[in-house]
């Protein structure tokens, strides 16, 4: 089938939630892909920093491969060798002490929610509020929406459920004001804001958190789906800061492109979720989990991380470059290869020229352009891609 034949059929078929671009993907091969027509694009979006080792990666394709031939799924009923080294693994390479394994970013801060309340519940004398961010971004089940600090993807949906309050994002004064000694378990926090436009905190504001749940005695959730597994770097975006959380959330990237989520915690809060607590059918799922495996050894000793620091660097040199030479261009910030363009003007018509011109590229927060490619991108196709978006900026 060709673009316009697949798009007539999503047009007529699938329900009508993303504002898709006309073109349908068929194909792909480190950060480049195809589509149906056979035309070629370098990647920087990488399924919205899901794809970090890229598309078509040797070591992904055979997890896949090898687990396909063994067993696919069974129950969390029984244990499931993939399911444990991949938990043993997250804890080995980070503060986290249990893992329970679900199938996207929603899910994973859904049970993140769940834990902290429970430990509210049994520990802190029936604490349950949230506290989150503006322009935060947690995902779409009901919790997880009005953790959201955006109106946008509440609208509708009334009534939402409560113990959630969002103050400014990178403002401790704000977050300490709005701890209530009465109700206040946990706060929820990107370390990065992705969705939000690309928004690093000063230094000292997840220090500055982690000291202020510590008095307070309540929970520091970091939300790393998007910052973690190697995005910014290190394996998760935390370590920049020499803090730790109680609870932190992954998927996008855990998976290499498989729904795979997680939600790892210290002993002293997982232990809250006894049997029957909270559960998921294909969470921890076989396959998910092995791929999950290659994803972290490819990253670990595999040279992904090493190649996303020093890529990384490359790039942000090279947006530095363009915003010198465009005047519209106010910002460039991220780390490693979470790396956002904040324009003077919407990058809506930017995206549209550069995916016609054969680039994909993400804007978020309507004047950010999101770089967000493979962990494994080498330097010709970052140059390939920078060369397509300096064309189209060029013409601004
Ligand atoms: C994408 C994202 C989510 C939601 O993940 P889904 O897999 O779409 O449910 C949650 N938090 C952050 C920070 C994200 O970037």
């Amino acid at each position: 089938m060709n673009n316009r034949q697949i798009i007539n059929i999503t047009e007529k078929y699938v329900a009508n939630t993303y504002a898709r671009f006309p073109v349908a993907l068929v194909r792909g091969k480190g950060a480049r892909v195809w589509d149906a027509d056979g035309k070629e694009y370098i990647d920087f979006v990488a399924g919205i920093a899901v794809n970090g080792l890229g598309h078509n990666h040797p070591a992904v394709a055979r997890a896949i491969r090898a687990q396909a031939g063994k067993l696919l799924h069974v129950s969390n009923l029984y244990h499931i060798e993939p399911q444990s080294l991949l938990a043993r693994e997250i804890c080995r390479h980070s503060f986290a002490e249990r893992v329970f394994f679900c199938n996207s970013g929603a899910e994973a801060n859904e049970a993140a929610i769940k834990l902290a309340r429970r430990y509210g519940a049994e520990w802190l004398g029936g604490k349950y509020e949230v506290l989150s961010t503006y322009n935060s971004f947690h995902g779409r089940t009901l919790a997880t929406l009005t953790a959201t600090g955006q109106e946008k993807v509440r609208a509708g949906y009334d009534p939402l459920p409560t113990g959630f309050r969002q103050v400014p994002y990178n403002d401790l004064r704000a977050m300490e004001a709005a701890i209530d000694e009465k109700t206040t378990v946990a706060i929820l926090v990107e370390p990065i804001q992705g969705e939000g436009g690309v928004v690093v905190p000063d230094r000292n504001y997840l220090q500055g958190l982690r000291e202020l749940c510590d008095d307070r005695e309540i929970l520091l959730i970091f939300d790393e789906v998007q910052s973690g597994m190697g995005r910014t770097g290190k394996l998760f975006a935390y370590e920049h800061y020499g803090v730790e959380p109680d609870i932190m959330t992954l998927a996008k990237a855990l998976g290499g492109g498989l729904p795979l989520g997680a939600m790892a915690a210290k002993e002293k809060v997982a232990r809250s979720f006894v049997p029957g607590a909270h559960a998921s059918t294909f969470g921890g799922n076989p396959l998910a989990c092995n791929v999950g495996l290659a994803v972290l050894d490819t990253l670990l000793r595999g040279g992904a991380l090493k190649n996303c620091v020093q890529m990384g660097r490359f790039l942000e040199n090279r947006l530095e470059e363009m915003r010198r030479r465009f005047g519209f261009v106010r910002d460039i910030r991220g780390q490693g290869l979470i790396l956002g363009m904040e324009l003077e003007q919407d990058a809506g018509k930017i995206v549209e020229d550069c995916l016609k011109a054969g680039l994909l590229i993400n804007a978020t927060a309507h004047k950010v352009l999101r770089f967000i490619p493979p962990l494994t991108i080498g330097k010709k196709d970052i140059e390939q891609g920078l060369a397509i978006l300096e064309k189209v900026l060029a013409r601004q």
